[in-house]
C-alpha cells in the first residue's frame, strides 16, 4: 500500500525537504488565497493590486487593498496545525529538515522548525526600500500606510509581490540537492519556478512523494503519489 510505502521511505530517510503550499495552512483555518474575500478571487485583480508595479505607483491605495486581502491572515486569529507539529517533530526527532513553503503565514517557523525556506516571502514584517530598516508585524497595523520610523518613507512588505523577483530559488535547490528525500505537501504545484522545485528533485533522481488533495499536472514525476485529505494522512503517517 502507497501509504506504507510512503511511512517506511520517510522513517528511513535521515534528511527530508519538505515542501508546503496552502493545503497544509487550511487546517489552521486559513483560507486559500484563491478562496478569499469574493471581490479579490479573479487573479486579473489580484495580480494588479498586489504587485510591485502597483506599490510604486500608489503605495498609500496598495497598503489598502493589501491588508484588505490578507485580511484574515493579518489577524492572526490562528496558530500551527498539526500538519506543522508533524514536520517539527520529524526535525526533533533527529532528521535533517528544510521546509520550503508558498505560504506566507509564518506557521512553519512558529512551529519549530529551524530551516524554513520562505520562498514566496512572508506577511509578517516588511521593510523600507530606502534604508532598508525592517519592520514587524505589529508595527505594519499601527497606520493605515505604514512608514519607515527613520525617513518617513512607505514600506514594502517582505512578501514577494506580483513582479518581484525570486530569491530563494537557489537556496531551495541547494536543500534539494543535500537531502535524501523530497515530501510535497498541499500544492496543486500551478505556480512557478516553485514548481520547477519537484522537476529538479526528479532530474538529481531524488525519491520523491506527493500527497495532495487533488492530482496535480505533475503527478508523473513522483515515486509515490496520494490524493487524500493532509490532514487525515499525517494522522496515520504519525502512527
Ligand atoms: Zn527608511
Amino acid at each position: 500500500m502507497h501509504l506504507e510505502t510512503a511511512a517506511k521511505m520517510i522513517a528511513d530517510a535521515s534528511s527530508v525537504t519538505i515542501l508546503t503550499g496552502a493545503g497544509v495552512s487550511t487546517a489552521s483555518g486559513i483560507p486559500d488565497f484563491r478562496s478569499t474575500n469574493g471581490l479579490w478571487t479573479a487573479d486579473e485583480a489580484r495580480e494588479y493590486y498586489i504587485s510591485n508595479h502597483y506599490f510604486y505607483k500608489d503605495p498609500v491605495d496598495f497598503w489598502q487593498k493589501y491588508k484588505d486581502i490578507f485580511r484574515v491572515k493579518l489577524l492572526k486569529d490562528y496558530g500551527p496545525n498539526h500538519v506543522h507539529r508533524y514536520l517539527r517533530d520529524l526535525e526533533v526527532n533527529g532528521k535533517q529538515i528544510t521546509v520550503i513553503t508558498q505560504n506566507v503565514d509564518g506557521l512553519h517557523t512558529l512551529a519549530g522548525n529551524e530551516h524554513v525556506i520562505e520562498y514566496h516571502g512572508t506577511l509578517n514584517s516588511a521593510t523600507c526600500p530606502n534604508c532598508g530598516s525592517s519592520y514587524d508585524l505589529p508595527h505594519l497595523l499601527t497606520a493605515e500606510t505604514p512608514v519607515c520610523e527613520k525617513c518617513v518613507h512607505v514600506l514594502k512588505p517582505d512578501v514577494v509581490l506580483f513582479g518581484d523577483p525570486i530569491t530563494e530559488h537557489d537556496k531551495a535547490e541547494q536543500a534539494i540537492q543535500q537531502s535524501e528525500l523530497v515530501l510535497v505537501l498541499g500544492t496543486s504545484l500551478l505556480v512557478s519556478p516553485f514548481n520547477m522545485l519537484p522537476e529538479y528533485a526528479n532530474s538529481l533522481g531524488k525519491p520523491s512523494i506527493l500527497i495532495n488533495r487533488e492530482p496535480t499536472v505533475m503527478d508523473e514525476l513522483f515515486d509515490i503519489v496520494i490524493y487524500d485529505d493532509l490532514s487525515k494522512i499525517v494522522q496515520q503517517l504519525q502512527k
